[in-house]
């Protein structure tokens, strides 16, 4: 895939589903856009806050080069993110709390991650 255009923000003219974390964008609501040459054109459209988390967290390093960012792959890196703020929370994490912590909503994990991520920033950057 090459990027035709640069990712840009964009007011939704109509509801559309975030194609990283497939969460609703309600129209009206800002995000942003990055258009595609794939199997044919299209318009990546996603929350600000997602990519704030794939810029947060490299996930672009984290790809093939050329194969792009899937929702699957994003949602994969934000699972095991998760786990790691947990672990750096309470510690060792058993099998038992691995799985309750799997079973936690996608959007709390994502959450949690933001949070994390955000507050260790002005750290990074001294
Ligand atoms: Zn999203």
């Amino acid at each position: 895939m090459t990027i035709l255009k640069d990712r840009r923000e964009v007011k939704a003219a109509k509801n559309h589903a975030c194609d990283y974390c497939g969460a609703r964008i309600s129209q009206g609501e800002n995000h942003n856009i990055t258009t595609i040459v794939g199997d044919g054109i299209y318009d990546w459209r996603s929350h600000k806050h997602c990519d704030e988390l794939v810029d947060g967290l490299n996930m672009f390093s984290l790809c093939d080069p050329g194969e792009g960012l899937t929702s699957d792959h994003f949602q994969e890196i934000i699972d095991d993110r998760y786990l790691g703020v947990c672990r750096e929370k309470i510690g060792e994490v058993d099998d038992w709390l691995h799985r309750q912590l799997q079973s936690v909503a996608f959007k709390t994990k994502m959450h949690e991650v933001l949070f994390d991520l955000r507050k260790n920033k002005p750290n990074e950057k001294t």
